[in-house]
């Protein structure tokens, strides 16, 4: 089964109305791949304006996403809120949430069970800290974050899963083609494994860390990497390349 490209940009705590006009001027000029699909993470507080002033085939996620329908829960969202604007997508456990704000496995999986029973689709994001690969855990890690996740999906055709090696977000050090190809189809093989075939097969695994338009062709050639995640150059006019990668 034909797994169908996926490129997502994570602005993270980044821009302001001016600077999102500038990615929305360049996300419409495109030509965007028709088969690639396409969603941003912004902020909160400026989701219901880019969801507003985006061509409706590019898709705005939440970049987190609370577990509860709603309540007491001071200075977060929830799903309702995130469809109340017309948005249909959260990312959650980005590396950032994890390491910066304290989020544990169990946390996100719990947020992946509440995001999927709410009707969102969701980008659960997993990787491994520098001195993890550095100490041979790589995958003792991704699978120990894979299962905290899978665990809680009630829908695979709603969840798109993102590899994002921590040493490799924000610092310009991409994983090369082999190592990221390496970890994709052990993932997938976890997935056959511990879920079942036909969600291993048909599951999109992205990369995350250091895309840019100089190195996204030779990942997206890889046979298990379905696309990227792409935190700093999705706020730069390259996102547009980055998105056409396998054309
Ligand atoms: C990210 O934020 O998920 C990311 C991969 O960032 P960058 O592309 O800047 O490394």
């Amino acid at each position: 089964m034909a797994r169908k490209f996926f490129v997502g940009g994570n602005w993270k705590m980044n821009g302001n109305k001016e600077s999102i006009d500038k990615i929305i001027e360049f996300l419409t000029a495109g030509p965007l791949d028709p088969n690639c699909e396409v969603v941003v993470g912004c902020p909160a507080i400026y989701m219901d304006y880019v969801r507003s002033k985006l061509p409706a085939a590019i898709g705005v996620a939440a970049q987190n996403c609370y577990k509860a329908e709603k309540g007491a829960f001071t200075g977060e969202t929830s799903a309702a809120m995130i469809k109340d604007v017309g948005c249909e997508w959260a990312i959650l456990g980005h590396s950032e949430r994890r390491n910066v704000f304290g989020e544990s496995d169990q946390l996100i999986g719990e947020k992946v069970a509440f995001a999927l029973q709410s009707g969102l689709k969701v980008i659960p994001c997993i990787g491994e800290l520098l001195e993890e690969r550095e100490a041979g855990k790589t995958t003792e890690v991704c699978f120990r974050q894979l299962k905290a996740i899978a665990d809680n999906v009630s829908d695979w055709t709603r969840v798109v899963i993102a590899y994002e090696p921590v040493w490799a977000i924000g610092t310009g050090k991409t994983a090369t083609p082999e190592q990221a190809q390496e970890v994709h189809s052990q993932l997938r093989t976890w997935l056959a494994e511990n879920v079942n075939a036909q969600v291993a097969e048909s599951t999109r695994i992205l990369y995350g860390g250091s895309v840019t338009a100089a190195n996204c062709r030779e990942l997206a050639a890889c046979p298990d990497i379905d696309g990227s995640l792409v935190g700093g150059a999705s706020l730069k006019p390259e996102f547009v390349q980055i998105i056409n990668a396998t054309q």
